[in-house]
């Protein structure tokens, strides 16, 4: 479908998807991945969702946790499947997102208070879908995958064609697991944020073990979330890993259940502490997790040498999470990323990390060293981009990832050079949608005018083509180029949502903030109109894409927080510019700590 404004949407007999997942030029196989992934989602659909139906929204999340669940549950265990690590990839993205999402001041219990239909569109989340999933898997590990199973199709045989509460599906599940859900129940659905669990080890005189402790933090909540802090049980695995002739190889693991504030670990007396210790190894539960001191020496010198893609995965994301928390300094983060992206062989674990960098160099880093910083990473991307094999999917991702850091005369002739045909990487070919990256860049950076971008559109007369050329026009480092997109987006109202997204997408550059401080004020001024006048879709891409998101500084807040208690929004708007609040505040605190450590 053209221009749908979801992923796809699972209609019995008629389920439909949007267009970018018709490729039409090289994409990497995390590409492909996801693609299956979204068509298992809506398969799954046709039992969760439409044989059985929720009775209310509030149960909305049984619907997309479900499908997102079964969907890489599928693709991690079907004999056969080109995504056997699919939980790599799950860990890398839907987590994340849910970590993000569940630590906003709108996060909220899974089990969400569902008002209005107003309530239900912004409902579609990340808590929703990626903590919901996330809940489930832990749920798996819980009761067992096989009761968990086998309790899933009593409940379909019960209640085919029918409607259903979440305490139908826990009845099935404690029937068949023999186990006690409803305390279960209580912690993980109906309360919000995530726990805290880090490693307590003591060694005896010997350089043994002598105990081993799991302490659990509550959630810090954010200030305006609702709730009760809580702690949970988690069904977790502790791996074990060991150097072995420079690998990081699994030696153990031990399952167990973790209750409380404090929890023993069945580690026996008398044997060396391992390497590194990875507590909620193979992702079961869901929890930001902390690495002991010990352990974060030998992940800082080795990350990439763990031999399986998984606990790589949960290292990345937990120093990842740490960056934002203000915990790791950005230029910490960019030298731990430098010193092992080039091992990780996961190409949907590389192409996240090349979003989080350039998140953290844009937000995150601080303002005297972002300079620093950047240039490192453009110049790691492009020595990345020659080393990579010839016509390889860690090729193609290196080539964006490097276009998008380019900013130096040499950087940005090269990427001309690209384009034009004068220079060439051997393998890589310069196909319709590489063009509009380069082409995109060089309008960034004041080297594509509209002449540039026409000529372009000319060779490539699609609906993809219309959306690269305005996204384009509207990253052009001018005053009237700024102009002219948001007079397009926000004063006439005329665009087609995905015309309008791509304008939005190319009106918000990092590297143009002078140019982009007047729209603070102009934001402010328009957006309740916007959300008053205009349908869900495109006042939510207005209000959450043209929030002055780059715009990192005190006065921000200040305005946010004015235009909070003056204008009376909707409970979604108000909803919306809260959460993008949170993202400035965060990056103010990031970036303090990375000053910091200068
Ligand atoms: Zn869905």
């Amino acid at each position: 479908m053209p221009e749908f404004n979801a992923g796809a949407m699972e209609n019995a007999g008629a389920v439909t998807i949007r267009d970018q997942y018709v490729f039409r030029s090289k994409v990497t196989d995390a590409a492909y991945e996801t693609r299956a992934e979204t068509i298992l989602h809506e398969l799954a659909h046709m039992w969760f969702g439409d044989l059985v139906t929720m009775e209310w929204w509030n149960d909305l999340w049984l619907n997309e946790s479900f499908a997102t669940y079964t969907s890489i549950a599928c693709q991690a265990y079907a004999p056969g499947s080109k995504w056997p690590h699919s939980w790599t990839t799950f860990a890398n993205s839907m987590k994340t997102w849910a970590y993000r999402q569940d630590q906003l001041p709108s996060t909220h219990p899974i089990m969400a208070d569902i008002r209005d239909l107003d309530d239900v569109l912004v409902n579609f989340d990340g808590i929703t879908y990626a903590k919901g999933a996330s809940v489930l898997k832990q749920l798996v590990a819980y009761v067992g995958m096989d009761a968990f199973f086998q309790g899933v199709q009593e409940y379909f045989k019960a209640h085919a064609f029918g409607n259903t509460r979440l305490s139908d599906l826990l009845g099935a599940l404690e029937k068949t697991s023999g186990r006690d859900l409803k305390t279960w129940s209580k912690k993980w659905l109906e309360t919000a944020g995530i726990n805290i669990l880090r490693p307590e080890i003591t060694l005896a005189a010997d350089g043994t073990v002598a105990s081993f402790h799991v302490r659990q933090e509550a959630p810090a909540l954010p200030s305006g979330a609702t709730g009760e802090p809580v702690l949970r049980p988690h069904r977790i695995a502790i791996g074990c890993y060991d150097l072995q002739d420079g690998k990081l190889v699994r030696t153990d693991r031990i399952e167990l259940d973790v209750d409380g504030e404090l929890t023993a670990v069945p580690f026996p007396a008398g044997t060396r502490r391992p390497d590194v210790v990875l507590l909620n190894d193979d992702d079961l539960s869901y929890a930001k997790v902390r690495l002991d001191e010990e352990s974060l020496k030998v992940v800082t010198a080795h990350l990439g040498d763990f031999t399986e893609s998984l606990p790589r995965a949960l290292c990345w994301a937990s120093a990842w999470d740490m960056t934002r928390d203000g915990e790791l300094p950005t230029r910490d983060y960019l030298a731990l990323v430098l010193s092992g992206i080039g091992k990780e062989s996961d190409i949907g674990v590389v192409q996240s990390l090349h979003r989080q960098v350039k998140l953290a160099l844009s937000m995150y880093a601080a303002p005297a060293w972002r300079e620093t910083g950047m240039a490192r990473w453009a110049d790691a991307a492009l020595e990345q981009l020659r080393a990579a094999a010839p016509g390889s999917d860690h090729q193609l991702a290196w080539a964006r990832a490097f276009t998008a850091a380019a900013r130096s005369g040499a950087h940005l002739d090269l990427v001309q050079g690209l384009l034009d045909g004068r220079e060439t990487v051997q393998g890589l070919v310069i196909d319709t949608d590489l063009r509009w990256s380069l082409l995109g860049r060089l309008a960034a950076t004041g080297r594509a005018d509209e002449q540039a971008i026409a000529a372009e559109l000319e060779r490539d007369r699609t609906s993809a083509g219309e959306q690269h050329a305005a996204s384009a026009r509207a990253a052009r480092p001018t005053a009237e180029a700024k102009a002219a997109a948001w007079a397009a987006v926000v004063e006439a109202d005329t665009l087609p949502n995905a015309v309008q997204e791509a304008v939005i997408g190319g009106f918000q550059q990092y590297d143009q903030e002078e140019l982009l401080a007047p729209y603070t004020a102009k934001y402010f001024a328009a957006v309740k109109g916007v959300w008053d006048t205009r349908s869900h879709e495109m006042a939510s891409q207005i209000a959450i894409g043209l929030f002055p998101t780059l715009h990192i500084s005190p006065e921000t807040l200040e305005t946010t927080d004015a235009w909070l208690a003056s204008a009376e929004p909707s409970a979604a708007l108000r909803r919306l510019v809260v959460e993008s609040r949170a993202g400035v505040e965060r990056a103010l605190k990031a970036r303090a700590a990375d000053a910091a450590a200068g």
